[in-house]
């Protein structure tokens, strides 16, 4: 059972410009691209533009403080990475960032579902065509470890969450792949032949170098992949000893230790209007991910069926309506092989980014009605949900982490605690 309860939105306290850190690494990456997708508003918020590719969701507040910032950024996975840390030698740094680049480069290029052109093909890549041909294929260790723990969060997810969407991804124009947007839905037949049991994570088989599939069927970890190679980033700030970092990959992040002498704080973007709805400070070695309807997404012109131009209009064939904009975005409810309806953001708070993104999708798909349930057996225990009427739905323990920054256009919902 859940009540609504009137939450004291906060003020927004304007936060204090970064001048007192010296942003003292100049490390070779392309900052004139990384930077031309970032601009900071007077609060001294980064804010980031909304695009296809740019996915971006979260932004952090630059703090003043005492500590000594260094921040580089670079693409990967279609989107900008940014790596902070604070109180770092500079040749540490520079080291853990050319390592942590050279990371999700390789995961990109390895887990990339789909031939690329110019571009040997990695290794899911392989497995996808033997897959999609009844066939086994070549793996190892490491890529069954992975396809292993997404299996498990697919399970847990009652599969919300599913890998096994590569066709469908495909099919809807959303494998980054097209180079020309696509202008409608596709067909429902074709749709149709892409959803149910035989697309599921349960369906596969692996033995110690090579999985198979009892269907053919195509995988995609793209609902996944930047929280594991987040995990892998921060192992990797850990392994040169740094002790205050923040690895964001388009608004979602994992940060550990302090942001020099203040805890790091996440801005959560207002999914329908510019500007932050509301700051979480993070604890040492949290996640924060938010799965957004804006991230990726086109719109076609639909009837408006609430509003016939010609109201007096006899035949319903004949009769003219005003027109209003459709949106199909790029999270996809596996039993309707449809867009899922209903939610248009949903953040996470996790330790482990894996999960974290995991879950994000997953609950963005239960929905209002069921996130609870999905993420009561996903085992997460920080969620904020919005609904497309502007509703936002949380539960307890995350109420007592956020500090709305704007109000919502509907009501807020408080659900019973997640244990
Ligand atoms: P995210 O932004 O983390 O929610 O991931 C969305 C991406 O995951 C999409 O662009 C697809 O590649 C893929 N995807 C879409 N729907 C699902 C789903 N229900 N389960 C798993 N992956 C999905
Ligand atoms: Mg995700």
């Amino acid at each position: 059972m859940f009540c609504v309860v009137a939450l004291l939105l906060a003020a927004t306290a304007g936060c204090s410009d970064d001048s007192s850190n010296q942003d003292s690494n100049k490390a070779p990456y392309d900052k004139a691209a990384a930077n031309a997708a970032l601009t900071k508003d007077d609060t001294g918020q980064l804010q980031k533009p909304s695009n296809a590719e740019n996915n971006q969701s979260a932004a952090y507040e630059a703090t003043r403080n005492t500590g000594i910032k260094k921040r580089d950024q670079f693409y990967a996975m279609g989107t900008l990475i940014e790596v902070i840390t604070y109180d770092v030698d500079k040749a540490v740094h520079v080291k853990a960032i050319q390592e942590i680049e050279a990371m999700f480069l390789a995961l990109s290029r390895r887990w990339q579902p789909w031939p690329q052109p110019n571009q040997a093909d990695g290794e899911l890549a392989i497995i996808n065509k033997n897959l999609l041909a009844g066939l086994a294929a070549p793996s190892n260790e490491q890529f069954n470890r992975i396809m292993l723990e997404a299996t498990e969060l697919s399970v847990a997810s009652r599969g919300f969450f599913n890998p096994a969407v590569g066709k469908l991804v495909q099919l809807w124009g959303f494998d980054g792949k097209s180079d020309k947007p696509l202008i409608s839905a596709p067909l429902a037949e074709d749709i149709n032949a892409l959803v149910g049991a035989k697309h599921g994570m349960h369906l596969l088989r692996f033995t110690a170098n090579s999985v198979s599939s009892v269907e053919p069927l195509a995988l995609d970890f793209g609902a996944f992949l930047k929280g594991y190679a987040v995990d892998r980033a921060v192992d990797i700030l850990r392994d040169y000893s740094i002790t205050n970092g923040l690895v964001e990959a388009g608004g979602d992040l994992r940060a550990i230790g302090q942001a020099g002498d203040r805890p790091w704080r996440i801005g959560i973007r207002n999914p329908r209007q510019s500007g932050v709805l509301a700051v979480i400070e993070m604890q040492s070695g949290e996640s924060i991910f938010t799965s957004g309807d804006y991230e990726r997404f086109f719109e076609v012109e639909v009837d408006d069926l609430a509003k016939p131009i010609n109201q007096n209009e006899s035949d319903s064939q004949a009769r003219v309506f005003a027109k209003k904009k459709q949106r199909f975005h790029h999270i996809l409810d596996p039993r309707t092989g449809y867009p899922a309806a209903n939610t248009v953001s949903v953040t996470v708070i996790t330790k482990n980014g894996a999960l974290a993104d995991a879950a994000a999708t997953a609950l963005f798909v239960a929905g209002p009605s069921q996130w609870y349930k999905v993420a009561a057996s996903m085992g997460v225990k920080h969620v904020l949900l919005m609904d497309v009427d502007g509703n936002v739905y949380l539960n307890p323990a995350m109420a007592g982490r956020v500090q709305f920054k704007s109000t919502p256009k509907g009501a807020i919902t408080l659900s019973k605690p997640l244990r």
